[in-house]
């Protein structure tokens, strides 16, 4: 409704010193950070808290029964051990299939890719504690659902993923942001594609620019089973690299151009510049009632947001949330980083007001397509802020141990921390 508080914001666009270089060594707290001071900056600077948090109080104020769907899933661990087993499977059965035959190269693309993307948000899912009581146990499971991955990747996500639902938008500090040079470099249609094809080396190697958070022993367990794993998996096919070579393979896939990639640009690319596609579900019950009556939409031309800053988070209501995890409901997921992804559309029903006017994607395909294509959405098209945010979970694996998993009551406004976060929200 109009009095939705995540669209309350007040930005400005092109900050005063945004796109002017700055004086060197001049400390300020209002300027992009010095990346941005190399090329002609065209984010949406933006000097306003993350939306996710107002929204949470806000709903919680008028639904307090949401805070009962935080808490760990127990179906969790069931669903990891399947889609491992399914996968040691499947390279096991290639291991003596040539990698560059078709049989190779679709089963990599229909069930490794999907199977790797969704494992990669398994350990997005247990990241946030949520799938045991126990932080210990997550983090274990955790390296678990890393194993067909190929490489040691679960144990280095979960900080930069808790600082990026800390820090939203904040340069610096959310490795999912580009960077301003990437952004420079990448910004057309070659470019893009390019983006697209190779995501997963962006996502691997980018935050390794941004900031290190210490290498912890649950880094060490991750990296010695991992590499255990690989090396009996290849002993056990008599030597063959295949199966390793095709769980390599699967993982690339799953963040090139495979529809369940899209997520990672339907997340938090802003497709506000682009005609039709994002509409919200408010928007498109209106559109059908005006369809069935005549052909008058044509002439409601001036989108709802054209007067807002763009939106920072979209939802994505597809079939594909089957395979992912919900990570489609992302603006609720950050909402509620503590409720699981089995309750994420029991929270949309609850709160339905405050989800339905906002604009979102119905198809991944769509996102990745029109991202590559249309001139009006690119590398740029991000919300940034130059300040607040800051670093979590970078003291070690199990140092929030508190045993409170999945709490959420955290979440109301009077319980929060200094900065209205309370750590127990996203660690546990
Ligand atoms: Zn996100
Ligand atoms: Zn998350």
């Amino acid at each position: 409704m109009a009095s939705t508080p995540q669209l309350r914001v007040a930005a400005a666009k092109n900050p005063p010193k945004a796109s002017k270089p700055q004086q060197d060594g001049e400390p300020s707290t209002r300027i992009p950070p010095a990346e941005t001071a190399s090329v002609e900056d065209h984010f949406f600077w933006t000097y306003t808290e993350e939306p996710h948090r107002s929204r949470r109080q806000a709903i919680i104020k008028a639904h307090p029964e949401v805070t009962k769907l935080c808490g760990p899933e127990p179906l969790t661990k069931y669903v990891v051990l399947g889609v491992v087993s399914l996968q040691i499977c499947c390279a096991y059965l290639l291991r003596n299939t040539s990698m560059f035959s078709w049989r190779f190269f679709l089963t990599a693309y229909v069930i490794g890719a999907t199977s790797n993307q969704n494992l990669f948000l398994a350990i997005h899912e247990i990241s946030h504690n949520l799938a045991f009581r126990s932080p210990l146990a997550n983090r274990l499971l955790a390296i678990f659902a890393n194993l067909p991955i190929g490489l040691p990747y679960s144990a280095a996500f979960r900080p930069y993923h808790l600082t990026h639902h800390k820090s939203l938008g904040v340069a610096g500090l959310d490795t999912d942001l580009p960077t301003a040079v990437e952004a420079f470099i990448l910004n057309s249609l070659l470019g893009k594609a390019f983006f697209c094809t190779f995501q997963i080396f962006f996502y691997a190697v980018r935050p390794m620019f941004v900031y290190s958070p210490p290498f912890t022993l649950i880094h060490l367990l991750n990296l010695v089973i991992q590499l255990s794993f690989d090396y009996a998996l290849t002993r056990f096919c008599n030597g063959s690299l295949q199966p390793v070579l095709y769980l390599l393979f699967s993982s690339f896939l799953a963040g090139s151009l495979h529809p369940c990639a899209g997520h990672f640009i339907a997340e938090h690319y802003f497709f506000s510049n682009v005609q039709h596609g994002t509409e919200s579900i408010q928007e498109h019950k209106l559109l059908a009632k005006e369809k069935a009556s005549d052909q008058e939409r044509e002439k409601k031309t001036p989108h709802p947001l054209d007067s807002l800053p763009p939106p920072e988070t979209y939802s994505y209501y597809g079939p594909l949330n089957i395979f992912t995890y919900n990570v489609g409901l992302h603006n609720e997921h950050h909402d509620f980083p503590a409720i699981p992804w089995t309750r994420l559309h029991a929270l949309h029903r609850i709160a339905k007001e405050f989800y339905e006017p906002l604009p979102c994607h119905r198809s991944w395909v769509w996102v990745i397509w029109t991202f590559i294509l249309d001139k009006n959405v690119g590398m740029w098209c991000r919300v940034k802020r130059a300040q607040g945010g800051r670093l979590v979970g970078g003291g070690g694996s199990t140092k929030n141990s508190n045993g409170r998993a999945g709490e959420c009551m955290s979440a109301g406004p009077d319980e929060a921390g200094d900065d209205g976060w309370k750590e127990s929200e996203i660690q546990n």
